[in-house]
């Protein structure tokens, strides 16, 4: 089965009601592909606002982040059935500004990955290496580390897709390469092959993401493991259609 291609929208924690209204406004007005799945992730505060401005069918809204509870004394956290609550039905896991910045553990993002699956969410698992881990050759292992984290407690990721965004690429302007993209999808699906099975690893997308806009998105268009982008600045921009239309 061919697998449908992918763009999620990253906005960080950028925005205001009347911006974020006015990026959906702009997908609402544009004519999208009907193939491809489109997945905006506002910063939570405009989760409803999104929902409510979403008249298109193949967009949804994501949150950027989740807690690996339902309820409860967790202060400033956001659990999966919140989110679910206010119409969304993904989260992003694992991104690397969480990673690095907050400092989430590869475990921890597994359980919250875990408990928003089980919940009902689906899930854009974010991975990848640092610039010195790339320097030392190391990047399959650390993306393999990642997976496994979540590999070890969810064996059903029929509503995962990974995001493989170099941390070097991420709002840099330096995108990864096509070809080198490609490599790194390749040794993650041949890694995920051995852990979740040939078939799921067959089945599962994976996003490039980390300095994707307009311009470069079609570079990657021949590459068969690219399945399709998760996308940072350029999501807040009228270029994000031009992403969205790239594999046309
Ligand atoms: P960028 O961010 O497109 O701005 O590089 C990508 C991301 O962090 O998801």
């Amino acid at each position: 089965m061919a697998r449908q291609f992918f763009v999620g929208g990253n906005f960080k924690m950028n925005g205001t009601k009347e911006s974020v209204a006015q990026i959906i406004d702009n997908l609402n007005k544009a004519e999208l592909p009907s193939a491809v799945q489109v997945v905006v992730a506002p910063p939570a505060p405009y989760i409803s606002v999104a929902v409510a401005e979403n008249k298109q069918k193949t967009v949804e809204v994501s949150a950027q982040n989740v807690f690996d509870k339902a309820s409860g004394a967790y202060t400033g956290e956001i659990s999966p059935n919140q989110v679910l609550d206010l119409g969304a039905k993904w989260t992003l896991t694992g991104h690397s500004e969480r990673r690095t910045i907050i400092k989430e553990s590869d475990e921890f993002i597994a359980e919250k990955t875990k408990f928003a699956l089980e919940q009902g969410l689906s899930v854009i698992l974010c991975i990848g290496e640092t610039l010195e881990e790339r320097k030392s050759g190391v990047t399959l292992d650390v993306t393999a580390r990642q997976l496994d984290a979540v590999s070890k407690i969810v064996s059903d990721w029929t509503n995962i897709v990974v995001a493989y965004e170099p941390v070097w690429a991420i709002g840099t302007g330096l995108a990864a390469t096509p070809e080198d993209a490609q490599e790194t999808h390749k040794g993650i699906r041949a890694h995920l092959a051995k852990t979740i099975g040939e078939k799921q690893a067959a089945e599962v997308r994976i996003l490039y993401g980390g300095s994707v806009n307009g311009k470069n998105a079609v570079e990657f268009k021949d590459k068969a493991d690219v399945d399709g982008f998760l996308v940072g600045g350029a999501s807040l921009k009228p270029e994000f259609v031009d992403i969205i239309k790239s594999r046309l």
